[in-house]
């Protein structure tokens, strides 16, 4: 059986880290919602004039726009081989959307993974989360700071580090909320589905791509 699966958490859980892991070790599809959104917008394409202040807020982009994507990205990539979910669904009428669109091409997930972190931990993964402009490298000023501050550890980039826009504190606490009202209950969907498995991810990377490992061997074989 192949890798269909949803990573679900809330910012900052390491969804997309853990993505990236997995779509190496297994070259399955990886499709990241926000990251496509954020392509948009810096692209100023009409999709990305229509969402820059949305996500700036950290409110959810229309179930519409979003769905849409999805699903021109499912006929584009093949499914056999298999893909990772990573920040959709994010509401339950973009899950019973993803559940239709799977259906109708007998492609339905194997299994949603829900990543747990404590919300201490989390609000200090997103206040201290910076990026390299140049290399995209990621960095956290409490848990893996840069040798010297604002500044790209590798020798050949030395780019300068930034904040993603909507990694400010008014953003932070509304994108919480929102986890919270919209995209928690389905944790419930998916448990009555059957599909939902749960790892504790206020641990390091490693530890949690380990867990991911595991889970995976043990749901496709
Ligand atoms: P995070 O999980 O850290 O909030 P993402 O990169 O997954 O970051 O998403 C960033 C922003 O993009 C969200 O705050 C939201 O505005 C928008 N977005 C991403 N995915 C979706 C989705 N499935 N539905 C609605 N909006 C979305
Ligand atoms: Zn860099």
């Amino acid at each position: 059986m192949s890798i269909r699966t949803v990573f679900l958490g809330p910012p900052g859980c390491g969804k997309g880290s853990q993505a990236v892991f997995v779509v190496d070790r297994h070259s399955v599809s990886h499709i990241s919602t926000g990251e496509l959104l954020r392509e948009a917008v810096k692209a100023q394409t009409q999709l990305g004039q229509q969402v820059a202040d949305i996500m700036a807020q950290g409110s959810l982009v229309p179930d519409r726009l979003v769905i849409d994507l999805i699903d021109e990205y499912l006929d584009q990539i093949d499914l056999a081989k298999g893909f990772v979910l990573d920040g959709f669904p994010r509401s339950l009428n973009q899950a019973k959307e993803l559940d239709v669109l799977l259906d109708n091409k007998d492609k339905r997930l194997t299994f949603v993974l829900h990543l747990h972190v404590e919300r201490e931990i989390l609000i200090k993964r997103l206040t201290g989360r910076r990026t390299c402009k140049t290399c995209g490298k990621i960095y956290n000023i409490y848990f893996s700071a840069p040798e010297v501050e604002d500044h790209c550890d590798d020798q050949d980039c030395n780019g300068q580090l930034m904040h993603r826009t909507d990694d400010n504190v008014d953003s932070i606490s509304n994108r919480l909320s929102v986890y919270d009202a919209e995209t928690k209950p389905l944790l419930d969907y998916y448990e009555k589905s059957g599909l939902l498995r749960t790892i504790n991810a206020s641990r390091s990377l490693s530890d949690i791509a380990d867990d991911v490992e595991s889970l995976i061997s043990a749901e496709v074989s």
